[in-house]
């Protein structure tokens, strides 16, 4: 049996109010939270995820301040662990907001597989969400715009010990990614789970389209998994730089 790798990626900092990850807890409270671009190695090479916008685009179109080192630029964090974007297999977005999907150019050869619910809300989701997928109904140029992908309809065994599990709640079409490795069946669950704390206080993510579907795909992801690997949370890092699990 294959065991595959997973090494987390910090591609930038931000800080903000934490009551958007943890629901109606700690309002008004600034929290700094990573955001995290995930490399799984195995029999093929994969990534989850291409990172946020750049630090302009955060501060000017979505209103929140974001830093980025050289080392958390999205490319050099690749290149500091010896991966080339070239020699990407596959690219699997978790969900479509912006600080998620915005460097799949960095992937020239890869297939990107997304939730086709996923992608018809981005293009016209609710008004109030237009800003965070940088949807054209908002008048806006989502970075994903000229990616091709293949549309998923649910679960997906991709290959042995790599599973796409649909988990919706966060966005119509959010997708976590279970993977067999040598510590047991771990979970990149995308927005499904911001934090530690979210899954440790049963406490839903703070931004959603349908708050009861959110904790209901939060517990599905804790039950079929040994450790859940969280989003927007530092304690997915031990020190300074890349994490591998
Ligand atoms: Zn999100």
């Amino acid at each position: 049996m294959d065991a595959w790798r997973i090494i987390a990626l910090d591609t930038g900092t931000s800080v903000i109010e934490k009551s958007i990850l943890t629901y109606l807890t700690d309002v008004g409270q600034a929290l700094r939270i990573p955001r995290v671009m995930w490399y799984i190695d195995g029999p093929r090479r994969i990534i989850v995820d291409t990172s946020a916008e750049s630090p302009e685009v955060a501060e000017q179109i979505i209103g929140e301040n974001l830093t980025r080192t050289a080392d958390q630029e999205p490319a050099n964090a690749l290149k500091r662990i010896g991966v080339r974007g070239e020699d990407i297999d596959y690219v699997l977005l978790t969900h479509l907001h912006w600080d998620h999907a915005a460097n799949n150019h960095l992937f020239p050869n890869a297939k990107f597989i997304v939730q086709r619910d996923e992608l018809r809300y981005a293009y016209a989701p609710s008004s109030f969400f237009e800003k965070a997928f940088l949807s054209p109904q908002g008048g806006y140029l989502p970075p994903f715009l000229h990616t091709r992908f293949d549309l998923l309809d649910g679960d997906l065994e991709l290959m042995p010990g790599l599973e796409i599990v649909k988990c919706p709640g966060h966005t119509p079409g959010s997708q976590a990614v279970r993977v067999r490795t040598k510590q047991g069946w771990l979970t990149v669950a995308g927005d499904a789970v911001f934090t530690y704390e979210n899954l440790e206080k049963r406490i839903p993510p703070g931004f959603h389209v349908n708050v009861d579907a959110a904790l209901a795909s939060m517990q599905k992801i804790a039950a079929i998994s040994d450790e859940v690997l969280p989003s927007h949370d530092y304690r997915v890092f031990v020190d300074d730089g890349p994490r591998e699990f």
